[in-house]
């Protein structure tokens, strides 16, 4: 990209930058290609928020902002190399590895010395092949999949335990997350293409970004291509030893107009009964009808030695609650509300 992309042009590159800014929740009304008002000043709110300067127009600097801000984690190979890697994934990658106590210093979003020394010692704790290239299976481990766990240093298994007995505060909890189904079961599927498998493991990943930003630290039952049955994840849960577990389903009626949030617990757990009652809480507080806490003997309930709950936000067979939940603003404060609900529950405990 070295041209400017500028008001009055009409391209593909424009439309590419609208639905990159799009993606990002700035709202943009022209026509698709077509750089009018409405994408000026969607580039300008652009640049003010990265603090970068405003001039509306999209040169190299804007660009490269607009496609770091739109790059999730596990999107791209992270390595160290000249001119840098710069982006949100980078950022979330060194807010991730130093909350696991590697050292990838300031939370700058950009790939230097620092960040590829932590990648390399966190590599190196968790068996992954130890290259600094930060790809698809160390995203996994760092994702608290529960791959190498044996390579795991004394050092650090102790600090993940000192993590699951910590005391007040969500920040350094082990939180379970338990998407819903996954692999070849794809779970309930709703209108406009929404499939429970895919919305919840969307979901896990946004709880787990957020978790992160707490100071805690996230653990998945699954891969993204495994359905291991309901005890087999509350084995894991039970093998990884978390604080808190929490599964992620969607709720399905016959009839098209049920719709709101519905938390489960087993009910001789008082403490996850007001873990559960806490999130619903907070998903009702986004404006989600309240269909209540109950109690359940589901298997990953029971079997799971930590307080657990299930957590059904919407109704995937309501398809106006299945196409909100497709919208990435609508899933984050969904993630959110369940975070706050912990938050809520661990400051209870104060
Ligand atoms: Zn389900």
């Amino acid at each position: 990209m070295s041209n400017l992309i500028r008001a009055g042009d009409r391209s593909s590159q424009v439309a590419d930058v609208q639905a990159r800014l799009r993606a990002l929740g700035i709202a943009v009304d022209d026509n698709a290609g077509w750089f009018g008002d409405s994408t000026m000043r969607a580039v300008r709110a652009f640049q003010q928020q990265r603090g970068i300067l405003v001039d509306g127009i999209v040169g190299p600097g804007t660009w490269g902002e607009l496609v770091g801000a739109s790059r999730r984690l596990g999107d791209a190979l992270l390595y160290l190399r000249q001119p840098p890697m710069r982006g949100d994934d980078v950022a979330l990658l060194q807010e991730r590895l130093n909350a696991l106590g590697f050292d990838a210093g300031r939370r700058d979003g950009i790939f230097g010395q620092a960040t590829d020394s932590a990648v390399r010692a966190f590599q190196k704790e968790y068996g992954v092949a130890e290259d600094g290239m930060f790809g698809p299976r160390s995203h996994l481990a760092l994702m608290g999949l529960r791959v190498d766990r044996q390579g795991t240093s004394a050092g650090l298994r102790e600090e993940l335990r000192r993590a699951e007995l910590g005391g007040r505060g969500l920040g350094g909890a082990v939180v379970i997350i338990d998407p819903g189904h996954g692999g070849p079961n794809r779970g309930n599927l709703g209108a406009d293409g929404a499939c429970e498998a895919d919305l919840c493991w969307r979901l896990a990943l946004e709880v787990a970004e957020r978790l992160a930003a707490a100071g805690a630290t996230a653990r998945l039952t699954r891969t993204e291509a495994e359905d291991p049955d309901n005890s087999e994840r509350a084995r894991r849960a039970n093998h990884i030893g978390g604080e808190m577990f929490l599964s992620l389903h969607l709720n399905t009626y016959d009839e098209p107009t049920a719709e709101g949030s519905s938390t489960y617990y087993f009910s001789s757990s008082h403490a996850a009964q007001r873990l559960a009652e806490g999130i619903q809480g907070e998903l009702v507080g986004l404006g989600l009808n309240n269909c209540r806490s109950h109690g359940r003997s589901y298997a990953v309930l029971k079997e799971t030695r930590m307080p657990a709950v299930l957590i059904e936000p919407v109704f995937i067979t309501n398809p106006d609650e299945a196409k909100k939940l497709l919208d990435r603003e609508f899933l984050k404060a969904v993630a959110q509300a369940i975070v706050s609900g912990l938050e809520r529950y661990y400051s209870d405990l104060g």
